[in-house]
Parts: C-alpha cells; sequence; structure tokens
C-alpha cells in the first residue's frame, strides 16, 4: 500500500483525497488544513485524519475539531504528499518535502521548475517512473492535452490552434471574477497552455489564446488542428470515443451547464466530470484541418493524472496502461452514461 497524504484541502485536493481513499493500493494518510473551517470539519466528519499547521492544533479545537497532529507528522507517516495547496505555496512546501525525504506530486499552478517532469500519462509515464518530484498539468492544459493525444492518433499533427475560454472562478470562490465582461488574459499570446504542451509534445506547434468568462460550471475550449494529410472526420470521431479519458457527447447537450447537470443527476460524486467531453456535432473536417469543441471540468479533471503520477513516482505500475485502466475503473471514468 502506498502511503499518500494530501497537503492544502481544497478544491483539488478533496477530491484528490476521495479518489486516494478507494484505491485498492494506497491508504489516505491524511490531509491538512490551515483553518478550522467548514472544509475542515467536514474532512475529520469524511472519517479523514487532518493534519494542521504547527501551534495551530489548539484554534481548531476551539473550533470543535479534533486534529490528529501536525503536517510535518503527516509527511513523516507518507511515502509520498500531493500538494495542493494555492499556487506558489506548493513550490515554499518543496523544501519541506524535501528535508523529510518524501516524494511529491504537485499541481499545474506551479511553475514547471518545482519538479522533475511535468507529468501527462499518455506520452511521458516512462519518463517520470521513479522521479521524486512530479507536476501534474493544470486543468486546461490537461484537457488540451488529452484531445491532442486522442488526434495524433489519426494522422501526424503539424499544430493545433486554440482557443480557451476559461471558467472565471471555482463555485465556491465568491471572491473571484469577472462577474461581467470577458477578460483577455495572457496578452501577448499564447497562454502558458502552449509552453507546457511544448514539453509534452514537442513536435506539433500549440498555440493558445486565453479569455475569462463569467461562469463556475466548466471551461470551453475550440481547437483548429492541422494534420500534414486529410484525414476522415469518422476516423477522428472513433479515435476520441477509444480515447481514454475522452467522453464524446451527442446533440441533446450544448451547454456546459446541461453537462453538469447530467453529471449530478447521473451520481457523479460533486457532479464530478473526470473525462474532457467533446461534442461530436463540432468535429468539422476540411482536408487535413480539423476543428472541434469540448468541455473541460476543471475541479475534477486532473484528479485521475494526480492518482496515476503516485504510481509512476512510486514506480509500483510499470506501465502507464496498467496505472490508467485502474485508476479509471475505481473512478468510474466513461462508463458512468
Ligand atoms: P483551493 O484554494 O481550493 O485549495 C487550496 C487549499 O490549501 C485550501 O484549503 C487552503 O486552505 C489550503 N492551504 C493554503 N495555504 C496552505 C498551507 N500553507 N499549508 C497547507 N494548506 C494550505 O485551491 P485549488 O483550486 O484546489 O488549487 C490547488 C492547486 O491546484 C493550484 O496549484 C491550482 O492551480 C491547481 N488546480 C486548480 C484547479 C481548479 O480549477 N480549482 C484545477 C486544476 C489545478
Amino acid at each position: 500500500m502506498i502511503r499518500v497524504s494530501v497537503n492544502g484541502y481544497g478544491t483539488i485536493g478533496k477530491r484528490v483525497a476521495w479518489a486516494v481513499s478507494r484505491m485498492p493500493d494506497m491508504e489516505l494518510v491524511g490531509v491538512s488544513k490551515t483553518r478550522p473551517d467548514w472544509e475542515a470539519a467536514l474532512a475529520v466528519k469524511n472519517g479523514f485524519r487532518l493534519f494542521v499547521p504547527d501551534g495551530y492544533a489548539e484554534r481548531f479545537e476551539e473550533a470543535g475539531i479534533k486534529p490528529s497532529g501536525s503536517i510535518e507528522e503527516m509527511i513523516a507517516e507518507s511515502d509520498i504528499v500531493v500538494d495542493a495547496t494555492p499556487s506558489g505555496v506548493g513550490a515554499r512546501y518543496k523544501p519541506v518535502y524535501e528535508a523529510a525525504g518524501k516524494r511529491a506530486v504537485f499541481q499545474g499552478g506551479e511553475k514547471p521548475d518545482v519538479a522533475e517532469a511535468s507529468f501527462f500519462p499518455l506520452v511521458n509515464y516512462s519518463k517520470a517512473l521513479g522521479k521524486r518530484y512530479l507536476r501534474v498539468l493544470s486543468c486546461n492544459t490537461t484537457g488540451l492535452a488529452r484531445v491532442i493525444y486522442a488526434l495524433s492518433r489519426v494522422g501526424e499533427l503539424r499544430r493545433v490552434y486554440g482557443v480557451i475560454v476559461r471558467r472565471g472562478a471555482d463555485p465556491k470562490e465568491v471572491s473571484r471574477g469577472p462577474i461581467e465582461g470577458l477578460l483577455l488574459e495572457s496578452l501577448p499570446p499564447p497562454s502558458h497552455h502552449s509552453r507546457d504542451l511544448a514539453e509534452i509534445f514537442p513536435n506539433i506547434e500549440v498555440l493558445t489564446y486565453a479569455v475569462v468568462a463569467p461562469t463556475t460550471l466548466s471551461h470551453l475550449h475550440i481547437i483548429f488542428a492541422e494534420f500534414r494529410e486529410p484525414v476522415s472526420a469518422s476516423k477522428l470521431v472513433e479515435s476520441l470515443h477509444e480515447a481514454p479519458r475522452v467522453l464524446v457527447l451527442d446533440d441533446s447537450i450544448r451547454s456546459t451547464a446541461e453537462l453538469r447537470e447530467l453529471a449530478r443527476y447521473a451520481g457523479r460524486p460533486l457532479g464530478d466530470i473526470y473525462e474532457v467531453a467533446v461534442w461530436e456535432d463540432s468535429v468539422a473536417v476540411k482536408g487535413a484541418t480539423v476543428s472541434l469543441a469540448y468541455a473541460v471540468h476543471q475541479e475534477a479533471v486532473v484528479i485521475p493524472e494526480n492518482v496515476d503520477a503516485v504510481r509512476a513516482s512510486m514506480s509500483t505500475a510499470s506501465e502507464a496502461a496498467d496505472s490508467i485502466l485502474l485508476t479509471d475503473r475505481i473512478l468510474g471514468v466513461k462508463s458512468w452514461l
């Protein structure tokens, strides 16, 4: 059993902790919180051990929450830490993990140099094997990478241009925006997603623009991909159907709102969608150029890759497919519709 702890129990941390707690080859040591809020109270109610910064125990106990120890103690009990603290805080924790001699998986909000490799299991699992520090791609980059991977199985891809319509905030983030208007991000282009993808797909030119929109439900991407040779639409759709962690939607769903409602109604935990959801009707082919649109549920999409990153760093699954199949079977990926 791999002993995993989750440092930072917010949007990503609570989902990683839940996923880890269900994996047959992993044991959740516990999760950490810095504030005795509802997330901390629910972590304990859900049966997770809660760890807090040194000297904070009294503050939590006064709020009726009993911590199990300090964050340092949690790290000491673990084989590996999934760091899901806010962007930039993970890098500040890295020396703590190093001093404790522990491995760590960081999130896409950290700079790439926090880790030995940025991790996308479908392409670079073997390169990540045994690395002490891995960084999972951001939610948008993970979405792009999964779709580019599916497309690249149909023919040789030369370039991908895309517009990322990014959700302004997660549903719980009341102080983020915009609450009106569309905000052009990362000017001049490309947005940071292109830089990360250059590491994963060095032979494909990727250029992305990002615009922040007043929505919390999902991101939506529209991309144009250029192959060396003409490709067939049916082969592309087939490849998308077969690709891991990609869902193909029919025309009964036209919006991210209906998509999230579907996930909630289907009983997905927290209404989460781990898959990238591609609209089949959006797939348009003209010779060697293809366009398509898909949604990326930002709160959930990177959870399977976090689980795979733990196995890759620990070298407990030597092949990407072994880890991906196990993660996806336990999380019900692509089997809930
Ligand atoms: P979040 O704010 O929801 O959660 C972060 C948690 O860390 C909070 O519970 C906070 O209390 C806790 N925390 C803050 N400082 C801490 C400290 N010093 N020690 C321990 N815990 C601390 O953030 P999030 O949205 O879950 O993002 C976490 C990381 O995941 C970031 O790198 C982000 O870029 C990345 N990410 C976020 C999303 C998303 O859509 N939310 C998607 C993919 C990746």
